[in-house]
C-alpha cells in the first residue's frame, strides 16, 4: 500500500484547498474517462468529502461497456462454430440481443477466460488441432500488449487469430465536448492510457477546445490534487495541459509500445455501445496482418445494431456523464451486479457496477 498517497493529513489539506478554490455559489463539473479513476473516487468516498458544488462525473471509460453488440455477436458466432474463444472474464456476462458469451459457453461453446494475450497464445500452442481466437477488447493500454504479441509473427502458430474491439480514448472525449448539455469544465485524463500514449496525447484539448486537462494517477491524493490543479487553472483564467502523474507518465509515453500499435493497426471510425459511431476512434488490423484477423479468416462480420441498449437502460446517459447511476430507474432494482441488465453493471470498470459495489451514492441524491 502506498501510504503517502492515502495520507489523511494530505487529504484534509487538499480538500480544504479545493473548497477555497471553488468559485462562490457556482457548480463546477469535472469529468474523468477511466473506470480505475471512478473506483478511486467511489472507494475512498471522495464525492462525500468534497462540496456538492464540485461534481465529479465518469465518462466513457469502460471498454466492456462500450463494446458494441455486433462485435460481441461476432465472438458468440465464432464460439458456436467450434473455435476456442479466449477473452477477458468481464466480457462473458455482457448482455446483448445475441445472448452472452456465458450463455454460448453453457450451450457447449468453448469459451475460455484469459488474463493476458500471452494466455491466448499458450492456448493456441497447447491445442494445435483447434482454431483459437483471442477476442481482444480494450483501450490503448490493452492494445499495447496485443500489438507487441502480434508484432512477433515468428512466434504465432497458424491456428491463432484475433477478433479486435479496440478503442481510442481521445476521440470519445472530443465527442463529449460537442454535446451541448454536458458542460464539463475540465478533464482528468486517464493515467494508464497516458503511460502508453504520453501526456501530450491530450494537448489537443487545451489548444483546440480551450478545455483544461490534468493527467492523474490512481490514489486518492492523486485525484484530489488533479481536481485542485483544474480549479486553480480556472481561478487563474488559464487553460493548460498538466501532468499530476509525472512519477509514471512521460510527455511522449512509451515509444516502443506506440511503434508496435502503429505497426499493427489502422485507425477507423468505430461504434461505441450506447453512444454511436465516433470518427477515428477504433483500431483495426492492417491488411498485412489479415491472416491473423478472425473476421477475415472466418468470414464473420455483423452489422452494427440499431438498438444497442436494452429497453429502459440509461447506460448511454451514464457513459456520457449526464447522470450518475442512481438516476437510472432500473438501478438496484432490475439491474444489480448479480443480475446486470445494462452493460455498465457488468464489468469492474463499469460506473454502475462500481457505484453499486462501493455503496457510492448512499448519501447523495440523484444529482
Ligand atoms: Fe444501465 Fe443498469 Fe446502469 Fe441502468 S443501472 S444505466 S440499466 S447498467
Amino acid at each position: 500500500m502506498n501510504v503517502e498517497f492515502r495520507d489523511p493529513d494530505a487529504t484534509q489539506k487538499l480538500v480544504a484547498a479545493i473548497e477555497r478554490a471553488l468559485p462562490d455559489g457556482q457548480t463546477v463539473k469535472i469529468m474523468h474517462v477511466c473506470g480505475s479513476h471512478e473506483r478511486t473516487v467511489s472507494r475512498w468516498g471522495l464525492r462525500s468529502l468534497l462540496p456538492e458544488r464540485l461534481e465529479i462525473f465518469a465518462g466513457p471509460g469502460c471498454p466492456v461497456c462500450v463494446c458494441p453488440v455486433h462485435e460481441v455477436g461476432e465472438a458468440i458466432a465464432l464460439a458456436e462454430r467450434g473455435v476456442i474463444l479466449a477473452t477477458y472474464g468481464d466480457m462473458l456476462r455482457l448482455p446483448t440481443p445475441y445472448g452472452s458469451l456465458a450463455e454460448a459457453k453453457s450451450a457447449g461453446g468453448d469459451v475460455r477466460i484469459i488474463y493476458s494475450p500471452l494466455d491466448a497464445l499458450k492456448l493456441a500452442v497447447q491445442n494445435p488441432a483447434r482454431e483459437v481466437v483471442f477476442f481482444s477488447v480494450g483501450f490503448e493500454t490493452t492494445v499495447a500488449p496485443t500489438a507487441a504479441l502480434l508484432a512477433s509473427t515468428a512466434l504465432l502458430p497458424d491456428n491463432f487469430s484475433i477478433l479486435t474491439s479496440h478503442r481510442l480514448t481521445s476521440p470519445a472525449m472530443e465527442l463529449l465536448l460537442g454535446i451541448g448539455d454536458i458542460h464539463i469544465e475540465g478533464f482528468i485524463a486517464p493515467g494508464h492510457v497516458s503511460v502508453i500514449m504520453g501526456s501530450e496525447e491530450w494537448r489537443i484539448f487545451p489548444e483546440a477546445y480551450r478545455m483544461p486537462v490534468v493527467v492523474a494517477g490512481f490514489e486518492p491524493v492523486d485525484i484530489l490534487l488533479a481536481l485542485l490543479m483544474l480549479l486553480e487553472q480556472r481561478q487563474q483564467g488559464a487553460v493548460r495541459l498538466e501532468n499530476e502523474y509525472n512519477r509514471v507518465v512521460q510527455p511522449h509515453g512509451n515509444s516502443v509500445a506506440q511503434a508496435a500499435i502503429w505497426q499493427l493497426f489502422d485507425v477507423q471510425a468505430s461504434w461505441w455501445r450506447g453512444i454511436g459511431r465516433i470518427p477515428h476512434s477504433g483500431l483495426v488490423l492492417k491488411a498485412d496482418y489479415a491472416r491473423y484477423d478472425a473476421r477475415e479468416r472466418f468470414g464473420i462480420r455483423l452489422e452494427p445494431a440499431e438498438e444497442e441498449l436494452p429497453p429502459g437502460c440509461s447506460c448511454h446517459l451514464v457513459m456520457l456523464g449526464k447522470i450518475h447511476p442512481p438516476a437510472c430507474p432500473l438501478y438496484d432494482r432490475k439491474c444489480t451486479p448479480t443480475t446486470p441488465y445494462g452493460p455498465c453493471m457488468v464489468s469492474q470498470e463499469g460506473t454502475c457496477f462500481i457505484w453499486h459495489s462501493m455503496g457510492e451514492g448512499m448519501n447523495l441524491d440523484d444529482r
